[in-house]
């Protein structure tokens, strides 16, 4: 009881607690980014298998979130606990396996610094509340989804159903906006990409965006309301606009790589719910409404 006295009433020891939370957090999320779409991977071709009614594969072992413990992806030299202190063991092996000194990506790193950084933001923004849990919780979900977009171009049901259900659930004790709005928001979403998503196949014959998008719209509606789907989708095509050429700079124009649409929209909705409605009334100012 003590130790929430504290955090409650001193928010450097809540942004600090908050912080070493994030880093740990962050180190899970590696792990999320790497094995999730694997895991997704196996159960479809188990499904595929089992639809063509051939033998199932006789995998060689158990493969989750949290077996076998990591390993090397080079000389599967397993990693000890002290391997795996985030960003400090990082600095420590002088970002090389102890083993075979194979170079460990920066990612890793980078990820775990992230997430520190983002959930400090969080206490500090919000302080010891619940919108800061659950606003942490929506962060952390959002940095997984984006990275795994960005490696397979796909946003996993298994994290943004349980969080678009978590943004209801948090309205439905009006913690970002009354749960009617929060219902709107989910259908809008849903719907604005799903009709944009059609008018262009219907005219172009391509396709777009994926169905994770329009669930990860619904999503933020369910978080923010529908009051923040226009700013969201606007601060989306910004950012996709100035990260994409950035991005085209440093690949040399590899135009036909994919960029997926998912992070541009979850960092944009991230924007959208700690600042929407001062974006949009100091916009409408500037525009002299
Ligand atoms: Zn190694």
């Amino acid at each position: 009881m003590q130790a929430i006295y504290i955090l409650a009433n001193n928010t450097l020891a809540l942004i600090i607690s908050t912080t070493l939370i994030g880093l740990l957090i962050g180190s899970f999320i590696n792990v999320i980014i790497y094995r999730l779409p694997k895991m997704m991977q196996r159960e479809w071709r188990e499904q595929a298998r089992e639809i063509l009614e051939l033998p199932a594969e006789t995998h060689a072992a158990t493969f989750n979130l949290v077996l076998p413990n990591s390993s090397c992806p080079h000389c599967s030299h397993e990693i000890k606990p002290w391997e795996n202190i985030p960003l400090i063991s990082y600095l420590f092996l002088r970002g090389k396996c102890s083993s075979c000194k194979a170079p460990i990506s920066m990612r890793y790193p980078l990820v775990e610094l992230a997430c520190g950084l983002l959930s400090a933001f969080i206490a500090w923004h919000f302080g010891f509340t619940w919108q800061a849990g659950a606003m942490l919780l929506l962060t952390w979900g959002l940095l997984a989804m984006s990275l795994i977009d960005v490696d397979h171009q796909l946003l996993p049901d298994s994290l943004v159903l349980p969080l678009l259900w978590l943004g209801l659930i948090a309205n439905n004790f009006g913690l970002f906006t009354s749960l009617e709005d929060a219902l709107l928001g989910a259908i809008a979403g849903y719907l604005s990409l799903w009709s944009v998503y059609w008018l262009f196949k219907l005219v172009t014959g391509k396709e777009g965006m994926g169905y994770g998008d329009f669930k990860l719209l619904a999503m933020l509606g369910a978080w923010g309301g529908w009051q923040v789907l226009p700013l969201t989708i606007l601060l989306s095509s910004l950012v996709g606009a100035v990260l994409g050429l950035i991005m085209l700079r440093l690949r040399n124009a590899e135009t036909s790589t994919p960029i997926p649409f998912g992070p541009y929209l979850a960092i944009a909705g991230w924007i959208a719910l700690l600042w929407g409605e001062q974006i949009t009334s100091g916009y409408l100012q500037i525009a002299g409404f």
